[in-house]
């Protein structure tokens, strides 16, 4: 009977680098939302996954050690999970059962799926109330922070009362920090709430004022709910709202995606930036 000896660790991957505050999933407790289990089979060991979170995520294994073993998938495995299922990711087999065997799976996991089309056509409500206009201060392409980023900047005062553009599941909120300013080391001090789409994208809503997020993690939210108040934190030229979304393309590294409002001309239009938008409803 050979002895086995594994180690799992399970630690959470960063979204890519992002010039206007994406939320770092670090303090959020993975173990509360994905398990690892390993099972022992004749030939070698199962590794399950279950995903204990509100919505779907994309989980990626790969082993950092892998002794006297085979895994049976190609790596790195990358696999979508719904919440509550139990999905075996991995088949290991033991090479030589008198041999001592090792493996160090490393999960990582985040919000949503690489999907292979988003819904292009979706129309998003303006995300403050109804009878507002905004001037759109920066749109796809800015210069100051959004370059190679479909990303909006609503001007807006600090304390605008910030709606949900797109129903969803609250998967992440940040209201702690007090300060903003326009250099980039300040990208990581700013307030926001992340909002998981049923497609699998993820609606992104930055620079919330201190203890200005209304809604918190696993919470239901429709078009046009409350998430609290602008205001200016993070990495900023001044108060503002910032809002994109964003899918995953490999499982562990989010890209962003075009997107059109329904706006006071009664369409669906692409943001310009310096132009005003009144909400229409
Ligand atoms: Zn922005």
């Amino acid at each position: 009977m050979g002895k086995i000896s594994w180690i799992i660790v399970l630690f959470v991957s960063l979204f890519v680098a992002h010039p206007a505050s994406m939320p770092t999933m670090a303090e959020t407790g993975v173990e509360d939302v994905i398990h690892l289990r390993t099972r022992k089979t004749r030939t070698g060991f199962e590794l399950y996954v279950k995903n204990n979170g509100p919505g779907i995520v994309t989980a990626t294994l790969r082993f950092a050690r892998l002794r006297n073993v085979t895994v049976q998938q190609k790596l790195p495995i990358i696999h979508p999970l719904t919440p509550n299922r139990l999905v075996c990711l991995a088949t290991l087999t033991v090479t030589d059962s008198s041999l001592e065997t090792e493996f160090d799976p490393r999960l990582t996991w985040e919000w949503g799926t690489a999907l292979p089309q988003h819904d292009d056509e979706y129309s998003y409500s303006l995300p403050f109330r109804r009878g507002l206009q905004f001037r759109v201060s920066q749109a796809f392409n800015g210069f100051f922070s959004h370059h190679g980023r479909y990303a909006i900047d609503f001007d807006m005062p600090e304390g605008t009362r910030v709606l949900c553009a797109r129903s969803g599941t609250v998967v992440h909120v940040e209201s702690h920090h007090k300060i903003g300013g326009p250099e980039r080391k300040l990208t990581e001090l700013g307030n926001f709430v992340t909002i998981l789409h049923a497609d699998g994208s993820v609606g992104h809503y930055a620079h919330f004022k201190e203890d200005g997020v209304t809604v918190r993690e696993n919470q239901k939210v429709k078009v046009g709910d409350d998430l609290g108040i602008s205001g200016n934190t993070g990495f900023t030229a001044g108060p503002h709202l910032h809002f994109e979304v964003l899918k995953l393309i490999d499982g562990q590294r989010y890209t962003t995606i075009p997107i059109r409002f329904k706006t006071h001309l009664g369409i669906s239009e692409t943001l310009k930036p310096r132009r005003f938008y009144r909400h229409p409803e």
